[in-house]
């Protein structure tokens, strides 16, 4: 069976590819596809952001009067498809897909004008300050307080598993503005500078070499009132909102997809006995497998893209595409440290300058996958872990 696109979303998607043919630099990709692990280099992800704003498609998931391209779900999976094919740097995840639309959707005309423009046109990156030690799953027991002092909130506590926060610009926040009411009540929505005295970042080492992920400690923080988005004690709503969002994302069947033509070029690269492992039938099985678990993922994002009639609630079908996805990503990434065999075992600096030139030794499909597929154990972790994503479905599918 094959999944064709209509004549005309194929014309899209081969105008889509040209397009990032002609725009995308060749040594930026060059970049992409050597480096070694999940985090695109913030230089090439912001510079790459300009590029794509000088053509109206930084931002083409947002509504058009801000700056979006109005297209059809369709069309903004083909454009995601193509970006990841092409070995594109990531969007600013934090910017583009969260921040961005929750203050479209619920943040003051000057919060719309101040920041949309900055996040559209690349001029900033952002953190996303959520989780604090002891209050991930549980986010709604977060502790970081932000007290209202005259037009100033003075913001005390602390956050963790902050990703990017080394590198951030802005953050957005979390913090807890009452403790009088129910604890989802009293959470508001503040958006802070990094730089701002009494902000401090700590980077947290990773098993696979990188310290993406931080501590953000904030010491009577001092910032504008006017930097908190839509009504204090309504951020638990605006953060449910973003979280769905991010989840019916997170399936990242794009990402998956390119992993997988990955691990197939490993397959073939890869001898055993004189024979490429794609030669071999339990590989050959495993392959046929995790294709048809991809493609079977793929029609489900399809079917919530087109809104289509589903048996259960949009928030149960995201909480689907993001196990699903998550644990696909997975599989994958196993799967190419497992065709790499020894070679996955050799440590390779997560950002040489210059990339090691390839030799027939190392191929360049060695260096990155098993600091790619450690990572990738966080998969199941962020934006909701997968046991608490199995609750969010026993309730909402079958009201358990
Ligand atoms: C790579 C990575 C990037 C991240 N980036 C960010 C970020 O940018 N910003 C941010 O704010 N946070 C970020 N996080 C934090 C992430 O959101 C939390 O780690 C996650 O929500 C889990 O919270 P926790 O770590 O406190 O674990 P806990 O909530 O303590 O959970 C520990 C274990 O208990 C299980 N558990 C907890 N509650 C239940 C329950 N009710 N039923 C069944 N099982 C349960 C969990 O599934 C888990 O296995 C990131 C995390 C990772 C790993």
């Amino acid at each position: 069976m094959e999944l064709r696109l209509d004549p005309e979303l194929e014309n899209f998607r081969q105008e889509i590819r040209g397009f990032i043919n002609d725009v995308l630099p060749p040594d930026m990709r060059e970049r992409q596809r050597r480096k070694v692990a999940n985090n695109a280099d913030v230089t090439d992800q912001l510079r790459w952001m300009r590029i794509l704003n000088e053509h109206g498609r930084a931002v083409p998931h947002w509504p058009v009067e801000f700056g979006g391209c109005g297209w059809t779900p369709m069309q903004l999976f083909i454009f995601n498809e193509e970006l990841y094919a092409a070995d594109a740097p990531e969007f600013d995840w934090g910017g583009t897909h969260m921040l961005g639309p929750v203050i479209y959707s619920y943040g003051s005309p000057y919060l719309r004008e101040r920041f949309l423009p900055m996040i559209r046109e690349g001029q900033t990156m952002w953190a996303q300050g959520f989780s604090e030690p002891g209050s991930g799953s549980d986010l709604a027991s977060l502790r970081t307080s932000a007290e209202l002092v005259g037009d100033k909130y003075v913001v005390n506590g602390q956050k963790i598993w902050t990703s990017g926060a080394a590198h951030a610009d802005w953050g957005f926040f979390l913090v807890r503005t009452d403790k009088t009411v129910k604890p989802q009540r009293g959470i508001s929505f503040l958006i802070i500078r990094m730089d701002t005295p009494g902000v401090t970042v700590r980077q947290i080492p990773q098993i696979n070499g990188e310290a993406h992920l931080c501590e953000v400690f904030l010491d009577n923080v001092e910032v504008p009132a006017d930097q908190l988005i839509g009504e204090p004690g309504m951020g638990w709503t605006y953060a449910k909102f973003l979280l769905e969002h991010e989840r019916t994302t997170s399936s990242f069947i794009y990402w998956s997809k390119r992993e997988l033509a990955r691990a197939k070029d490993i397959a073939r690269g890869e001898r055993r006995n004189g024979r490429p492992l794609s030669a071999d039938p339990a590989i050959r099985a495993r392959f046929a497998r995790l294709e048809a678990d991809l493609l079977a993922l793929e029609w489900s994002v399809l079917r919530v893209l087109a809104h289509e009639e589903l048996e259960t609630p949009e928030a149960a079908a995201a909480s689907v595409l993001k196990i699903r996805g998550s644990e696909l990503q997975q599989e994958v990434t196993m799967l190419q440290v497992d065709l790499l065999g020894l070679k996955g075992a050799r440590y390779f600096d997560v950002a040489p300058t210059p990339p090691p030139a390839p030799d027939e030794a190392w191929p360049d499909y060695v260096p990155g996958r098993t600091t790619v597929a450690l990572i990738t154990r966080a998969a199941t972790i962020y934006g909701g872990t997968k046991q608490v994503q199995k609750n969010i479905l026993a309730r909402l599918a079958f009201g358990l």
